[in-house]
């Protein structure tokens, strides 16, 4: 029997709809959300990603901004800018997009963004708070994964969960966020010997792993979830997961497609974040 579809589309309609009234009602005590994403060169796939965010918080009512420097601009001028929003009211979230030219410390800049402000969920003191099991900022990407679970009802704990990659920005805060809800975690990485062995006894996957149909139909346990959070470019144009779709469809019990899958799903916890910063600052 083919799985089931987790419909990340539908999902991240469903909670931006709820978002507005929350916009609204900030709005209305004077604390509407506002993002600024700031983005270094020139980057296809980069620009393409902060044009959706920017228009993901126009649809909600955020106010967002987009800050773009040349790739050679000095780490400095950066820095400095991001001073002068840690120190704005009117700027709830701040977002540096990834990934950043060479000349640039990424941790540093990363670490340079007030706490209370990183929507991302990067900077050291949210990742540790994380890590502790109280997290303040999910990391989009995974965030917008335990909603999925959450929506498909499936219940992670004492769960054999196998996370494909160890990136900071998905594999290890996927990871964590299944340790706090009570699955046994399983962390991939290049240098792991017989994957298989390891995905085939998995009642969840989570392939983060950046390469085209990599997760194939024998690599699956009947059953199993498969989420699916790669997004690769194929030769022609089209997009395509980690997770070999057709063929994978026809073993598990749940499967995220993409696109319309987990991608939709990042940008909407993007908001969530973004709102949740000011509803903190507006004390509510
Ligand atoms: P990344 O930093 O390149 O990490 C990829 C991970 O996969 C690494 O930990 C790597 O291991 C591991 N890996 C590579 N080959 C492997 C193999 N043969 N067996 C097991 N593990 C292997 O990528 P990322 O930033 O985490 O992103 C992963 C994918 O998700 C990409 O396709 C990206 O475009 C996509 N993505 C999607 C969203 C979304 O919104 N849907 C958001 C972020 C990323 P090593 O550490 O040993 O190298």
């Amino acid at each position: 029997m083919a799985a089931q579809i987790l419909d990340g589309k539908a999902l991240a309609q469903e909670l931006r709809a709820g978002f507005k009234e929350r916009t609204a009602a900030l709005a209305a005590r004077g604390h509407k959300p506002g993002l600024v994403v700031i983005l270094v060169g020139e980057d296809t796939a980069s620009q393409v990603y902060v044009r959706n965010k920017v228009a993901a918080c126009e649809s909600v009512g955020l106010y967002s901004e987009k800050l773009v420097y040349p790739a050679d601009v000095k780490p400095v001028v950066v820095l400095d800018k991001i001073a002068e929003l840690n120190a704005d009211p009117r700027v709830h979230g701040i977002l540096v997009q990834l990934p950043l030219p060479a000349h640039f410390d990424e941790a540093a800049v990363l670490e340079a963004i007030a706490a209370e402000k990183d929507v991302d969920g990067f900077h050291a003191e949210n990742v540790g708070a994380l890590a502790q099991g109280n997290p303040r900022f999910i990391p989009c990407t995974p965030y917008g994964v335990m909603k999925m679970f959450e929506k498909g009802g499936v219940d992670l704990s004492g769960k054999e969960a196998v996370v494909i990659g160890r990136s900071n920005i998905v594999g290890k805060p996927m990871a964590l966020l299944l340790i706090n809800a009570g699955a046994t975690v399983t962390v991939c990485n290049s240098r792991t010997r017989d994957l298989r062995a390891h995905t085939r006894r998995a009642d969840i996957i989570v392939a983060a792993v950046g390469k085209p149909r990599f997760v194939t139909a024998d690599m699956v346990k009947p059953g199993a979830v498969v989420i699916d959070v790669g997004i690769n470019r194929l030769p022609d144009g089209r997009l395509c997961g980690d997770v070999d779709f057709e063929g994978v469809k026809e073993i598990a019990d749940w499967i995220t497609p993409v696109p319309g899958g987990v991608g939709p799903m990042t940008i909407t916890m993007l908001l969530a974040n973004t709102i949740e910063a000011a509803e903190r600052k507006a004390g509510i």
